[in-house]
């Protein structure tokens, strides 16, 4: 499984799962801070904006948004 990495502030670490996202875009307006964009078809994080909010998580259809650490 590849994932890559998001912002990493102490322990945690938002991340997408590469291998679940198909890039239906159903995250990437919901971020208040918009940290998130699309980029062929992926769902990618700027690392600096992203507050672990838990806002776009529940959004995935198949569960690809995740932070770790907690
Ligand atoms: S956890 Fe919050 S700040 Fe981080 S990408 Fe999701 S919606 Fe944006
Ligand atoms: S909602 Fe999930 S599948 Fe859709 S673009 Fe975001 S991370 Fe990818």
């Amino acid at each position: 499984m590849v994932m890559s990495s998001g912002t990493i502030m102490g322990t945690l670490e938002f991340v997408v799962d590469d291998d679940r996202c198909y890039g239906c875009g159903a995250c990437i307006g919901l971020c208040p801070t918009n940290a998130l964009s699309m980029k062929e078809l992926l769902a990618i994080v700027e690392q600096e904006l992203c507050t672990y909010c838990d806002h776009c998580i529940p959004s995935c259809p198949v569960d690809a948004l995740n932070i770790l650490g907690r």
